[in-house]
């Protein structure tokens, strides 16, 4: 494939020992919920942790772009692909409860995870590893609230536990995120004593978000000392604003959702829009809660 860092053969090469599926030039659009994205180099589904630790090492050696994919809701690939190994972490789902300590594995979906006491996470989508990493979470609270360690792939090959304090949580972001850490689980506390209901959040979420169509949820954090992403968005008159097959949600507007045939770029000529508008009227800059993958 031009463009990409070495022949696919050479993927096969780099991992036919480790137990997992091997995807030479797989459409990344099977694997976002947003159904963007060109083919990867290579995807590979590490059958478990181990095979997962060993192809990040290996494509870290080898200087080979490399990303972990949980389950690609908060993603946007460009239509040219990604030149590199995406590992998709969905065969690590060990999950162990002991009272209300629990561990589980990057792979666990999160809604697994928010059924087990941790209620502020109800209807999130993706899995455990994509949670951390971005710190998900709802006007109920994020995912950090709950989390007492996670276990990380440092930078020098050794798997190492990172109590809460040194993960550097914030707002959609962490510093799991920033230093492009590969997380391979994490150990959580249930409080015990949330008075959050489940039920009510899944309520809320099914009648204000468009859960019909492709999308990546929110593309815009919500802007500090200013009204929400969604509401200036909505003022600034772009629900049902449309590039190609990309929509802005005339049902919440910080979602562009993908009516079929939806390319990155449609999607992203639609954020430069919004941007523009929005900041044109109210002065505010908006910058993308989703993760624009650039080659
Ligand atoms: C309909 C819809 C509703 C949503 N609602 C919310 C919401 O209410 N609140 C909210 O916070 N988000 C929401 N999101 C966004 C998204 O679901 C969350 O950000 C989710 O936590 C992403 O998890 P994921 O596994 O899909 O991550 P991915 O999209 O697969 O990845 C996101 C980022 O994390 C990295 N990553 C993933 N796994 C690992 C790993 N094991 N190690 C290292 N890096 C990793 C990826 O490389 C990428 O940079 C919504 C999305 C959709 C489609």
């Amino acid at each position: 494939m031009e463009g990409f860092p070495r022949h696919t053969g050479d993927a096969l090469r780099l991992l036919r020992d480790l137990p997992g599926e091997i995807r030479p030039g797989e459409p990344l659009s099977r694997h976002t919920t947003f159904r963007i994205g060109g083919p990867a180099w290579c995807l590979f589904v590490p059958a478990d942790r181990a095979a997962f630790v060993e192809a990040v090492s290996r494509a870290r050696a080898e200087g080979i772009p490399w990303l972990a994919l949980g389950g690609g809701s908060n993603v946007l690939f460009p239509d040219e692909g990604f030149p590199g190994l995406v590992i998709a972490t969905r065969g690590l789902r060990a999950l162990e409860a002991d009272g209300t300590h629990l561990f589980a594995e990057a792979g666990v979906p999160l809604p697994a995870l928010a059924s087990r006491g941790f209620p502020a996470l109800a209807g999130i989508p993706g899995t455990v590893g994509g949670a951390l990493v971005m710190n998900a979470g709802t006007s109920a609270g994020s995912i950090s609230r709950y989390v007492r360690a996670v276990e990380v792939l440092g930078h020098d090959g050794i798997p190492r536990r990172l109590p809460a304090t040194e993960c550097g949580f914030s707002y959609r972001s962490s510093r799991l995120k920033r230093l492009h850490l590969p997380v391979l689980g994490a150990e959580f506390v249930a409080p015990g004593d949330e008075t959050i209901s489940a039920e009510e959040i899944l309520r809320k979420r099914r009648s204000t978000q468009p859960l019909g169509l492709p999308s990546a949820g929110c593309v815009f954090r919500n802007p500090p000392d200013a009204p929400p992403a969604g509401w200036l968005i909505d003022r600034a008159g772009f629900k049902g604003a449309r590039h190609g097959d990309a929509l802005v949600s005339p049902v919440h507007a910080n979602f562009i959702c993908n009516l079929g045939r939806a390319r990155a770029t449609d999607v992203l000529a639609l954020i430069e829009r919004i941007r523009d508008g929005v900041r044109r009227l109210f002065g505010v800059i908006l910058e993308p809660e989703i993760e624009i993958v650039w080659t």
